[in-house]
C-alpha cells in the first residue's frame, strides 16, 4: 500500500488543487477503497462556486478537506479495518453515502437518513477515501465504475422521492426538472405505473432524454406549458408532483400546477406552504436503507435505466475543467465522473 495519496483541495472559486496527504487511517468497521470514479452532483455546484469552502450543514464541506464534497463513489477495497471480513479486499464496491448511527429507532427501522446523528460518505474526489464497510455494496456484474458510481444518489434519490408520493398506476405525475435527478423522477414514476408522466425543463437536451423514457416533456419558459399540463391532466392538474428544481419561482410553480389533494414531493428547493390548499407537500432526500432492496432489483433489471446518463469522463488531475462543464454546459452535461483510471 502507498503511505500518501492524491486528493483534490478547493483553492477559490471554481479552482482546486491536487495535493498529495497521508492515506487516511482505516477505523474498525471501515474500510479503504480506492476510488476508480466519484461522479459531480448538482449539490456540489455551489460550494465549488463560493470564494471559500464550507463548513457545511453535516461537516462535508470543509475547507480543509481533501477530495471535497465527492459522494458518488465507486471503486474497489484495498484495506479492511477490524471487525471487517478480510475476504472483501478485492471487491469492487459503491457506497450508500448516507450513513445513520445504526442504533436509534428510524436506523433500526432501515431509515438512517432520518438519523440526527447522520453523517455523509465524501471526500471522493482523491485517490482512496474511507467508508463504513457496510456501506460498501456490490457492484452489479454488468456495470462500470462510473455507472457504479451514480447508484446511490441518481437511483436512491429519485426512487426513494417517488415511493414516498405513493404514486398509485394510472394516476398523472409532473416532473419539474429533468437534471439527472428528474430523469431518475421520470424513470421511477414510469417504473410506478404513473400514465401520463409530464416532465418539464427548459433545457432541449433534457427534455429530449424524458422523452425517450416514455415522458411528454415541456418547456416550462413556454407560455402555453401550464395550460397544456392542466389539459393533459383532465384540467385538474397532475396528482403528484415531483420536483427536483432548487428555483424558488419554479418551485412555486410546481406547487400551484397541483391539484386539490394532489401530493407534491421535493428533493430540491423549498416545499412552499399552501395555506388553506389542500394539498399534500414532503422533502425527501436520499435514500432509506430499507428501500434498497426493490430499488437496487429496478436498476440491476435495468428497468431503471442509467447506461446513457455519463456524457463526461475526466481524469482527477482536471477535475477543474469537469466542474467547469458541468457547471456551465447544461445542454450537452449530464453526469461528469471523475476517475482515477491512470493508475
Ligand atoms: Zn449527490
Ligand atoms: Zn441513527
Amino acid at each position: 500500500m502507498p503511505i500518501s495519496m492524491l486528493a483534490a483541495k478547493k483553492a477559490g472559486s471554481g479552482k482546486a488543487n491536487l495535493i498529495e496527504v497521508a492515506l487516511p487511517e482505516v477505523p474498525s468497521g471501515h474500510v479503504l477503497v480506492h476510488v476508480r470514479a466519484c461522479a459531480i452532483c448538482a449539490s456540489d455546484l455551489p460550494e465549488w462556486n463560493a470564494q471559500v469552502a464550507g463548513p457545511g450543514k453535516r461537516g462535508e464541506w470543509d475547507a480543509d478537506n481533501p477530495g471535497m464534497t465527492g459522494h458518488e463513489i465507486a471503486g474497489d477495497i484495498v484495506q479492511v479495518g477490524d471487525a471487517v471480513d478480510a475476504g472483501r479486499v478485492g471487491e469492487s464496491v459503491w457506497i450508500d453515502a448516507i450513513v445513520g448511527c445504526g442504533r436509534c429507532e428510524a436506523c433500526r427501522d432501515g431509515r438512517q437518513t432520518l438519523c440526527e446523528q447522520v453523517s455523509i460518505v465524501s471526500q471522493g474526489f482523491a485517490e482512496y477515501v474511507v467508508a463504513p464497510a457496510r456501506q460498501c455494496r456490490p457492484i452489479p456484474p454488468d456495470f462500470d465504475y462510473p455507472i457504479a458510481s451514480l447508484i446511490f444518489d441518481m437511483v436512491g434519490t429519485p426512487m426513494s422521492a417517488a415511493k414516498l408520493a405513493g404514486i398509485k398506476a394510472g394516476e398523472s405525475v409532473a416532473v419539474w426538472g429533468l437534471g439527472p435527478v428528474g430523469l431518475g423522477l421520470v424513470q421511477g414514476s414510469i417504473i410506478a405505473g404513473a400514465s401520463p408522466v409530464i416532465g418539464l425543463d427548459p433545457v432541449a437536451s433534457r427534455r429530449s432524454r424524458a422523452e425517450a423514457r416514455g415522458a411528454i416533456a415541456l418547456d416550462p419558459m413556454h407560455p402555453a406549458s401550464l395550460g397544456r399540463l392542466r389539459h393533459l391532466t383532465q384540467g385538474k392538474g397532475p396528482h403528484v408532483v415531483l420536483s427536483s428544481v432548487a428555483n424558488q419561482n419554479a418551485s412555486r410553480q410546481a406547487f400551484d400546477s397541483l391539484r386539490l389533494e394532489g401530493r407534491l414531493v421535493t428533493v430540491a428547493g423549498f416545499p412552499p406552504a399552501g395555506g388553506e390548499v389542500r394539498k399534500w407537500v414532503s422533502g425527501s432526500w436520499g435514500c432509506y436503507e430499507r428501500d434498497w432492496p426493490e430499488i437496487l432489483e429496478q436498476v440491476t433489471s435495468h428497468r431503471f435505466v442509467l447506461d446513457d446518463y455519463v456524457t463526461h469522463l475526466f481524469p482527477l488531475r482536471e477535475i477543474e475543467q469537469a466542474f467547469d462543464i458541468r457547471g456551465r454546459d447544461l445542454e450537452g452535461s449530464f453526469k461528469v465522473v471523475v476517475t482515477n483510471d491512470q493508475t
